[in-house]
């Protein structure tokens, strides 16, 4: 394999950018990031990003579906398409993430997953990093757009059987469910990310779950409490609600849904004043809708998901409530720079290395540093995708 060079182009770099960039990869490792006035080897297999961007490959946390497939529908199929959708928008790696099912559909798609990451070959698309076990454990009043059939709450005798897979890096219990400490817990001592999300929890019960390891919310003001609706459960006097816990400790972060339809741009923008872009992620949150025409499509597995209509620019719930993104992760990076002042380095931070930071995979990817994998995107200057290379080896994009 002979090293790869890219030149001609500004490298984003987690602290900021570098004109005139070189970034040298071997054997499928990054080695330098540098000057292009440093050494050339003369043997090395140039890039010319044109006058773009160098960029880190994208890491989605929060991913369920691309190109008619969702991870739900459970086959190797699915899990191959959805990565190789993902691939196409520089997504380089992701968690594949459940939604509310039955035991049984959610061990399909475990095992699914774990045949696709075992057998990984680069036309197979982004790299598979853990699954994000996300439904089935979220509140009755918050279940959002998926199937209320397959919510309930954490027992150990299922999800010990989940966690033994040792795939899930990545766990989401709504607070205030019956055993959902006990879950957390559970999901520490497998050092996963634990997250909050589809839940209408109170101040308190955020607390609890912080000290049984909690760490992070899922989609921020999607699906989640806020001091109204904590109220509306539990009466007077008015509590703090997972908005306010999320803002008041530093230690939490969280992710939004930047595609532009979720979120207004002072919400955007607002979240990354308050955490910062080291504790907010970017989020595709993509069904199988991404890259396909308007229409009506199932929201998780093929045979009994949800069904929602998509509009061609974001998904619809039967009641008029939104039911995820229809797009990738370089349309959220785009329209975090045409609707915020979020500078570009932060922008593309909370697209790979934060999400990388918060998975604990940030050694091996999530941003251009010496001794990480060559994950590396080429943009042109309106932020559009390019090129791709995953772990050195050119991505080809078909679309
Ligand atoms: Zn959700
Ligand atoms: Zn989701």
């Amino acid at each position: 394999m002979r090293p790869l060079l890219f030149i001609n182009g500004t490298a984003i770099l987690p602290d900021g950018m570098l004109e005139n960039a070189a970034v040298l990869c071997r054997q499928g490792r990054i080695e330098l990031v540098g000057s292009a006035k440093g050494k050339i080897p003369a043997d090395a297999e140039v890039v010319d990003a044109r006058g773009g961007y160098i960029a880190p490959g994208f890491v989605d946390i929060h991913v369920h579906g691309g190109a008619g497939a969702d991870f739900m529908d459970g086959t190797i199929e699915a899990v191959r398409r959805v990565c190789v959708a993902h691939a196409r928008h520089g997504t380089t790696t992701l968690f594949p993430t459940t939604t509310t099912g039955s035991p049984a559909q959610i061990t399909a798609m475990l095992s699914a997953c774990s045949e696709v990451q075992k057998s990984r070959r680069t036309e197979d698309g982004a790299h598979i990093a853990g699954v994000h076990l996300y439904g089935p454990f979220f509140a009755e009043d918050k279940v959002g757009c998926h199937s209320p059939e397959g919510r309930r709450s954490p027992t150990e005798k299922e999800y010990a059987h989940y966690f033994q897979t040792g795939l899930i890096q990545i766990a989401t219990c709504a607070a205030e469910l019956p055993g959902a400490e006990a879950f957390y817990r559970a999901a520490r001592r497998r050092r996963c990310l634990i997250t909050c999300g589809h839940s209408n929890a109170s101040w308190q019960e955020m607390a609890r779950a912080f000290r049984a390891g909690m760490r992070h919310v899922d989609h921020f003001w999607c699906a989640m409490s806020s001091v109204s609706s904590v109220r509306a459960r539990l009466g007077v006097p008015m509590q703090g609600s997972m908005l306010e816990y999320v803002l008041g400790n530093p230690e939490m972060s969280t992710e939004v849904i930047a595609d532009g339809c979720h979120l207004a741009p002072e919400l955007l923008e607002f979240a990354w004043r308050m955490k910062s872009a080291r504790r907010l992620c970017l989020v595709t949150d993509a069904n199988r809708a991404l890259d396909l025409p308007p229409g009506k499509y199932r929201f998780g597995s093929e045979q009994e998901g949800s069904w929602f209509e998509s509009d061609g620019k974001v998904g619809w719930a039967p009641n008029g409530s939104l039911a995820s993104s229809i797009m990738g992760m370089d349309h959220m990076v785009r329209h975090m720079k045409k609707a915020t002042c979020v500078p570009l380095p932060d922008i593309i931070r909370m697209a790979s290395l934060t999400p990388a930071e918060r998975t604990g995979i940030a050694h091996e990817t999530g941003s251009l540093e010496k001794g990480k994998r060559a994950d590396v995107l080429i943009l042109n200057r309106r932020l559009e995708v390019k090129k791709v290379f995953m772990a050195g080896q050119a991505y080809e994009i078909r679309r």
